[in-house]
């Protein structure tokens, strides 16, 4: 997991730690039922971590007991360095940004946006100013005076995460925020969503069931099974290093060697994960490359996708491997056909060894 941040005291008295939430020992049960389990994570000060996992799999369960909705069965919850585990929602240092927006339907968009001001109760002038800043900063300025129903999805959830950057909280906690737009606005809006990130400098902890949406957003990716989180790290280890064969399964697609062909491979009696686009075909007769593993097989699928060329091969030892290469000019995949006698080669710093 990650190194601890220091703590020491900066210039005005606050702890550097500020913005840092760090989770111990966090258990949740619903009477019989387990939905977190003895789990731990620290995301640093200004860190976008996803908490990327199936339905069911206790995200958002570890969102509401961070943000305090839901108290935590044992363990603790510390925002900034403080032990918030007893603290109610309203004093703690976080907000919340959920996937129906809930925004008040006969407010204006900037009564919307300066609503937490108003309850804090910021002058009308201070309202106005920050409303506008905060507006801008998700490109709205224009459509204040409008009524929410009067602006698209996207739209609306722009103004949903406006009010929550406007009562500057040191954590902005995201529930699935996304996943009502359709793909094209959503992909836009990860975009957006990255920029005000970077732009605000707070720390951002995004829930998803969505891997592409987990890897492309975030600093590191939290992987939740069950329950617990099977590996943490940047989406580019919990990608090409799986620790598990879950995480394997989840993130993409992935060639699962069992055990006792690794081993007849290799001579590692472990479970093996290769990346469909690490796997190479050759003709069945070229010898092999220093070094590789190679297993000879027959294609018996061709699934052309845009960019790529996915290649389904029924090997001779019994498995069936993807294959995935670019759909660039001068392949050695061009010209491959259903049918064709090839071999499946990868190099063995391309699989993951599996527990
Ligand atoms: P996710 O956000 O990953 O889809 P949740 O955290 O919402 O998962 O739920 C995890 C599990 O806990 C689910 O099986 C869900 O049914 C259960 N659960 C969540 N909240 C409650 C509750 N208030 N009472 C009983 N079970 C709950
Ligand atoms: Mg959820």
């Amino acid at each position: 997991m990650s190194i601890a941040a220091p703590t020491a005291q900066s210039a005005n008295g606050e702890i550097a730690d500020r913005g840092s939430v760090t989770l111990t020992g966090l258990t949740k049960s619903f009477g019989e039922f387990t939905a977190v389990r003895d789990l731990d994570l620290r995301v640093e000060p200004g860190e976008f971590v996803s908490m990327l996992g199936p339905s069911g799999s206790g995200k958002t369960t570890v969102l509401r007991i961070i943000a305090g909705f839901e108290e935590a069965t044992s363990g603790t919850v510390r925002l900034s360095g403080k032990d918030v585990t007893r603290t109610p929602p309203h004093s703690r240092d976080v907000n919340t940004v959920f996937q129906d927006y809930a925004l008040f339907p006969h407010m204006s968009i900037a009564d919307n946006v300066g609503y937490g001001l108003r309850v804090q109760g910021a002058g009308k002038a201070e309202r106005a100013q920050q409303v506008g800043d905060s507006l801008r900063r998700v490109r709205l300025d224009h459509v204040a005076d409008r009524l929410p129903h009067q602006l698209s999805g996207g739209q609306r959830q722009r103004i949903a995460l406006a009010r929550a950057l406007i009562m500057r909280p040191q954590v902005l906690l995201l529930d699935e925020p996304l996943g009502a737009l359709d793909k094209q606005l959503r992909e836009q809006m990860q975009i957006e969503l990255k920029q005000i990130q970077r732009e605000v400098g707070i720390t951002f902890i995004f829930v998803t069931h969505d891997q592409e949406e987990a890897l492309t957003l975030s600093d590191r990716v939290a992987v939740f099974n069950n329950g617990r989180i099977e590996q943490v790290g940047s989406a580019r280890e919990v990608y090409e290093s799986p620790q598990t064969e879950f995480v394997a399964r989840f993130l993409g697609l992935s060639n699962l060697i069992a055990a006792d062909l690794a081993h007849e491979l290799t001579g590692d009696r472990h479970t093996m994960s290769i990346r469909p686009e690490r796997v190479r075909l050759q003709s069945d007769t070229d010898t092999l490359a220093d070094g590789e593993i190679g297993l000879v097989g027959t294609i018996s699928e061709v699934v052309y996708t845009g960019p790529a060329t996915r290649f389904l091969i029924t090997t001779d030892a019994g498995v069936d491997l993807l294959a995935e290469q670019p759909n660039a000019r001068d392949l050695a995949g061009a010209g491959l056909r259903r049918g064709d006698r090839v071999r499946a080669a990868w190099s063995p710093a391309d699989a993951a060894r599996l527990p």
